[in-house]
């Protein structure tokens, strides 16, 4: 037994109250930098575990010394949304406007899980092993505040530092690493442009700020399009352009609010030189009569994967969950601020994701039937059959009775169809004639002259209801849930 499977052998069973903390966790959600109630949950757990627990700038550092070995770091973050929840679960959020939609609340739940197995299972490993619990990762504010409170000094030197984040892809089940930047960096920036207020009708005794603003946006989308290299990641955003309250007075200042984001420390740096350039410029163009305030804030650092460490990793993953489950990772143009942790330090790290997203492939076979299909079939199946022998009672021949048999089949689901306003499944269908004919061809081989009779008419229905389900089944033309299908493509 590895040393892996040696630690992982309590969690079936940890999965029993990790479930009922995850529960709690959820209807008791904290906001950024108040996850007092939180803090208090992991402190108490931590120390129930037996690890040396303090509370490091908002957030909660359990160590575990067991031996010599290598020290490893790995980080949960803690807090909620300013998000109502709506979800009708039976464990939604209790707390009105506050919600746990990053999935921190699972975040929280595996960091105690993996303390808790690792503390169980001292036999299995030695080194020492820090569980950190980061607030405020919403707001970019709780690693920065760890690290002010002297997390450097407060514990071991780690060796390497983990974290991970709940993700719609990879599908639920699986782990997906990416060495190198995972992360984009970003930043929020506040400018603040000044004009000279007049009256509406009166352009020229005003400077007008609306007009500058605009200019600034407009101007701003040439960085990337015309500064930054296409091989380059980058992205200029602006989010909120105020100014003035009336439409008959021009104000005396716009306020813009944008977002960068980039995956190179030099590509950044190089959209703040660039924003604040065109900044200016756009001011002494328009007179601007005070110069523009540049503010940045909400700063979050590059995610960065130390290839060495994350080869490592993803072996362990591999040898843990088995290859299918362990994907590649294109990187995410979203951020986060767990960099900030193992940078003080010094030291490499790797973050990886893993699913969580609602994926058919994890449903029992039996919840996949598709009834809406299912019915479709039968109804298609029944009619090219009834069509065809009622074609035969008629005293057509073979040909045109198997045509009849079809169009029967194939014009009662396309009158179906048009009656509820939907494309009539026979235009979008590859799978959808086909059954009918072959169905009708069966019905009529062995249906005539009474060569089968009744177990004739079944084959043929038989027949024509399993290839229509072919379609059903590959999505060939199958009405399916709508949020089916739309995860394979989004990798
Ligand atoms: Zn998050």
């Amino acid at each position: 037994m590895t040393a892996a499977q040696e630690v992982l052998k309590g969690l079936d069973a940890a999965n029993t109250w990790q479930e009922e903390l995850y529960v709690h966790l959820h209807k008791h959600p904290e906001l950024p930098m108040q996850e007092v109630e939180t803090a208090a949950e992991i402190t108490r757990r931590l120390e129930s575990y037996g690890y040396a627990v303090q509370q490091i700038g908002g957030g909660v550092v359990g160590v575990l010394e067991n031996g010599e070995g290598p020290t490893v770091l790995f980080r949960a973050d803690i807090d909620a949304l300013p998000v109502e929840e709506n979800t009708g679960l039976p464990y939604r959020s209790e707390v009105p406007g506050v919600m746990h939609a990053c999935g921190h609340d699972l975040h929280i739940t595996a960091g105690l899980g993996a303390a808790s197995l690792l503390a169980e299972s001292k036999d299995a490993w030695s080194g020492t092993y820090i569980a950190l619990f980061q607030p405020g990762e919403e707001t970019a504010a709780g690693a920065k505040s760890m690290v002010a409170d002297g997390l450097v000094d407060k514990v071991p030197r780690p060796d390497v530092a983990l974290g991970q984040h709940v993700l719609t892809a990879p599908q639920s089940g699986k782990v997906g690493t990416i060495a190198g930047p995972m992360l984009s960096t970003a930043a929020s920036i506040k400018v603040t442009v000044y004009g000279k207020g007049s009256h509406g009708s009166m352009p020229h005794l005003g400077i007008d700020p609306v007009v500058l603003a605009s200019s600034i946006v407009v101007r701003l989308q040439g960085i990337v399009a015309r500064e930054i290299s296409p091989f380059k990641f980058a992205v200029v955003t602006v989010g909120s352009l105020q100014a003035g309250t009336k439409a008959n007075i021009i104000p005396d200042r716009a306020v813009l609010q944008l977002n960068i984001r980039a995956y190179d420390l030099g590509v950044r740096d190089h959209l703040l030189a660039s924003i604040e350039r065109i900044v200016k410029a756009e001011c002494e163009a328009s007179a601007s009569p005070q110069p523009p305030e540049i503010e940045v804030y909400d700063f979050y650092p590059l995610t960065d994967n130390d290839p060495e460490v994350t080869a490592k990793v993803t072996a362990a993953f591999v040898e843990v969950l088995g290859a299918d489950r362990v994907v590649q990772m294109d990187p995410i143009t979203a951020s986060e601020d767990f960099s900030t942790i193992p940078d003080a330090f010094g030291i490499p790290y790797s973050y990886w994701g893993f699913g969580v997203a609602f994926w058919p492939a994890n449903i029992p076979a039996w919840r996949r039937v598709n009834i809406i299909g299912s019915a479709d079939a039968v109804g298609l199946s029944l009619f090219c059959v009834v069509g065809a022998q009622k074609a035969l009672d008629f005293g057509l021949m073979a040909a045109p009775a198997i045509i009849l048999g079809a169009v029967t089949a194939v014009g009662g689901g396309t009158i179906r169809d048009m009656l509820i306003g939907d494309v009539p499944s026979v235009l979008t269908s590859g799978l959808y004639a086909v059954p009918a004919l072959v169905g009708a061809a069966i019905a009529v081989a062995t249906v005539r002259d009474e060569v089968l009779g009744v177990p004739g008419a079944v084959l043929a229905a038989s027949v024509c209801f399993a290839i229509r389900m072919i379609g059903v089944r590959f999505k060939l033309n199958a009405p399916v849930p709508p949020s089916w299908g739309k995860d394979d493509q989004r990798r």
